[in-house]
């Protein structure tokens, strides 16, 4: 048995997984009630021996999910962009509480790992998940391990830029594909659309309201026939496929996952992006990546803590 924890910007998340990839026992407190490094602690500490039912003998390892930088080696949160920590020993901290080992890394390698392991990925060395939110996290799986660069950090695929001069990104550069195809890249083209048009079928679906816009309206509107909706996608699309040809045309995955909530459309999704992704990644005579959705919603930040 092992505990995957993932520490979220709303919730702390724990779960005990068992040999076979099940979470067995999961529990989760708001990330807000930690509000120091000690209360963080002492909330993982508390929530592992909830999930282990008091019995910590049959836990083999702790994992942490941190939205943010870690040093993996020394098993460090070195900041996090929405939870207010720098430099914080929580490897060795939340070691020493439980007398077990305890593994970081950040988030979004923690899904791709569990996307490669037990979900959409499974049985593949190579491996791409992308996650489409607020921003575009990314994890990449190199023969079955996370590839974190010499420093831990690497992986940032929602930070290469696709278009430049396009939107301004939150790391301050321009044209950045989380800027261009996150899910908010998509909201906000649908808001644009819809004052251009406030009688289209985008504005009667929200009651002209634009903050009711989220990433499944644009599909909605254009499953009901909106002509203004279904522009929207197509040009989302064509930016989304911009940086899929990159990701595949560098690492040659034998599988790209595209996880977050907007992958739950399914082959409304997939199905207009992949022959746009096809026409410009590099093709000759060699098997193709397959582009695929992820196969474990939510559980996987938990799940990938626990294959740390
Ligand atoms: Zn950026």
């Amino acid at each position: 048995m092992r505990i995957g924890i993932d520490l979220g910007g709303t919730k702390i998340a724990a779960g005990l997984v068992d040999p076979d990839g099940a979470i067995i026992r999961e529990e989760s407190i708001a990330t807000r009630s930690a509000e120091t490094f000690e209360d963080l602690v002492g909330a993982m500490d508390r929530l592992c021996r909830v999930v282990a039912s008091g019995d910590l003998l049959a836990v083999k390892s702790v994992g942490v999910g941190v939205p943010g930088a870690v040093d993996r080696g020394r098993g460090t949160i070195l900041y996090m962009p929405n939870i207010d920590l720098e430099d914080a020993p929580l490897g060795s901290a939340l070691g020493e509480a439980l007398d077990l080992p305890v593994k970081l890394d950040n988030d979004a390698n923690c899904a791709a790992l569990a996307e490669a392991r037990a979900g959409a990925a499974k049985g593949t060395r190579h491996s791409v998940t992308v996650t489409l939110g607020t921003g575009i996290g990314g994890g990449i799986i190199i023969d079955g391990k996370i590839y974190a660069g010499f420093n831990g950090v690497a992986g940032e695929l929602g930070h290469m830029v696709i278009q430049e001069g396009g939107p301004e990104c939150g790391c301050g550069r321009r044209g950045c594909f989380e800027a261009c195809a996150s899910t908010n890249a998509l909201i906000r083209m649908a808001r644009e659309a819809m004052a251009g048009d406030p009688d289209g079928g985008l504005a009667r679906l929200v009651g002209g309201d634009p903050a009711r816009i989220n990433g499944h309206t644009p599909f909605e509107a254009a499953d009901a026939g909106d002509p203004g909706a279904q522009a929207v996608l197509d040009r989302w699309f064509e930016l989304l496929a911009e940086g899929l040809a990159n990701l595949v045309n560098i690492f040659q995955p034998e599988v790209l996952v595209i996880g977050g909530a907007v992958s739950r459309r399914g082959e409304k999704l997939l199905g207009p992006v992949r022959p746009l992704m096809e026409e410009r990644a590099y093709s000759g005579r060699f098997p193709r990546t397959r582009l695929v959705t992820a196969a474990l919603g939510n559980k996987a930040g938990i799940l990938g803590a626990a294959y740390l």
